[in-house]
């Protein structure tokens, strides 16, 4: 009896990776096996199945010494925890299968991706005045700062420094500066 309920479990463990994770395997294994830890190797989560191993062999093996009881209840509570975590793994891990597919298809572009970074969003409506292209132009608000005049500074140096910020902060002007990623000019307006 026992051996024809453990057996087929232990074939799909050593599985391909590759497969879709199956949550009622998944209970299953954690029912059975899971003391062991092996409903977490099933999802990947090897490090803490062997901890959860760890419990149980351990907190078993010292019983005696008293110490294993509190090995023996961590590893349990755990493993009643687990019970409620395991339809999250299982989604997550196989919703994640289906992303790496898919990514290996489309390429990211990574210099766009950078342009969008350094130079902001894609405004898909502005035609570079350079090249007459549309829809490759980033456009970002920038604040500009402008010179701050010879009286400004005295005048800042006189009132020790504080009215200089002040002038020299309400001197930023803000503006829009756009990029195009066709040929890679940039301008204000
Ligand atoms: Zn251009």
């Amino acid at each position: 009896m026992r051996r024809g309920s453990v057996r087929p479990q232990v074939r799909f463990v050593t599985a391909p990776v590759k497969r879709e994770k199956s949550v009622a395997l998944t209970y299953v294994l954690w029912l059975c096996l899971g003391g062991v830890g092996v409903h977490r190797y099933y999802n990947g989560r090897v490090g803490s199945g062997v901890a959860i191993a760890f419990l149980t062999v351990v907190g078993l093996a010292t019983v005696g010494a008293g110490i294993g009881v509190l090995l023996f209840l961590a590893g349990a509570i755990w493993w009643l925890v687990d019970a409620f975590l395991i339809p999250g793994w299982v989604s997550r891990r196989n919703a994640g299968s289906s992303v790496r597919r898919t990514t290996t298809r489309p390429k990211v572009n990574w210099a766009a991706a950078a342009r969008i970074m350094r130079h902001g969003p894609l405004n898909p409506r502005v035609i570079c005045p350079h090249c007459g292209v549309q829809g490759a132009v980033h456009v970002q608000p920038v604040s500009v700062k402008t010179g701050i005049s010879g009286g400004k500074v005295m005048g800042g140096m006189l009132t020790g420094g504080l009215s200089l910020l002040a002038t020299g902060l309400s001197q930023a002007r803000r503006m829009t500066e756009a990029h195009c990623g066709n040929c890679f000019s940039t301008w204000r307006f």
